[in-house]
């Protein structure tokens, strides 16, 4: 049952305070990995949520880094393309960009040019939703592709920061803390 698989997901969750720096409550879904049939549990949550609120999905795009860890299992049992965003310098190629606003300072994310066709249905996967900055500027990458974001899917979201207000598109989250 969904809600058995959610409560083993939950459970391996660990949280560690003061981490990276102080104030920061950081959640580790890394546990969650040393179990098969946990691991299995969150892939099965993740692609039936998918399934449910963007079918016909076709390109799963990954957030680096923990986007990274299910978003190509998930394009791979769905059949569909996956197509990774990642921080400035690390991608080749012909490449588009965009600048987002950080606590302190601002990043890049970019996605190879073609990688993503235009007008093609998306679904954007990561780990969590904090402020939000991370999510928008990937929803705004794949924009600028041509694409049409379809979903937001994190794992977990942290609702006092409110960040789900910033995100244009639907959005899902399996744990809200
Ligand atoms: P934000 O742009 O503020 O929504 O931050 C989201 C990104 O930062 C995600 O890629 C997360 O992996 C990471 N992140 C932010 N806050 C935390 C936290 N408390 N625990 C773990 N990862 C976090």
């Amino acid at each position: 049952m969904a809600a058995d698989k959610l409560a083993r997901v939950k459970d391996a969750l660990k949280s560690f305070p003061d981490f990276p720096k102080p104030g920061i409550l950081f959640r580790d879904i890394f546990p969650l990995f040393r179990d098969p049939s946990v691991f299995n549990d969150l892939i099965d949550l993740l692609y039936d949520t998918i399934k449910e609120s963007s079918p016909g999905v076709q390109c799963i795009v990954g957030l680096e880094s923990r986007g990274f860890l299910f978003g190509p299992l998930l394009a791979q049992k769905l059949g569909v393309p996956f197509v990774p965003i990642r921080k400035k310098g690390k991608l080749p190629g012909d490449l588009v960009s965009v600048t987002y606003d950080l606590e302190y300072g601002s990043d890049t994310f970019e996605a190879q040019k073609g990688s993503i066709l235009s007008g093609q249905k998306v679904v954007i996967i990561d780990d969590l939703l904090a402020t939000g900055g991370t999510m928008k500027a990937a929803c705004d990458l794949v924009e600028q592709l041509g694409a049409k974001v379809d979903l937001c899917l994190v794992v977990i979201e942290l609702a006092d920061l409110e960040g789900r207000k910033k995100i244009p598109k639907p959005l899902k989250t399996l744990i809200t803390f």
